[in-house]
């Protein structure tokens, strides 16, 4: 498999989780000479990493609540957007979920594969 079929792939599975696989995957770089099959295995580690990820997030955080009209977690907060209103994280529709859930694997590892 070369680097332009491996990218695709990657970037399908993004698109398989509703989220938007970045524009520009960036070949391994030339200054590291990693192997190209050890980068094939550091990407399928990471896609791996990613959908773990995914699973763990719905499963631990399914009753943290949230603020619907600007998707902020509630913590001990009494009321956001001048509303007293919540909604736990498993009754978002899926496009939320994934883009709550993007957004934490942001801020988690700086940057999606
Ligand atoms: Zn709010």
């Amino acid at each position: 498999m070369n680097w332009k079929t491996q990218k695709t792939n990657v970037q399908a599975t993004w698109r398989k989780y509703g989220w938007v696989p970045p524009t520009e995957l960036k070949p391994p770089p030339q200054e590291v000479e990693m192997k190209f099959e050890d980068y094939q295995k550091s990407i399928a580690k990471d896609e791996n990493h990613m959908k773990d990820y995914i699973e763990r997030y719905k499963t631990e955080n399914g009753h943290v609540e949230y603020c619907p009209y600007c998707i902020t977690p509630r913590m001990d907060a009494i009321s956001c957007c001048d509303e007293n209103h919540w909604i736990e994280f498993q009754h978002f529709d899926d496009a939320t979920q994934n883009e709550i859930i993007s957004d934490e694997w942001d801020k988690a590892f700086g940057a999606r594969l």
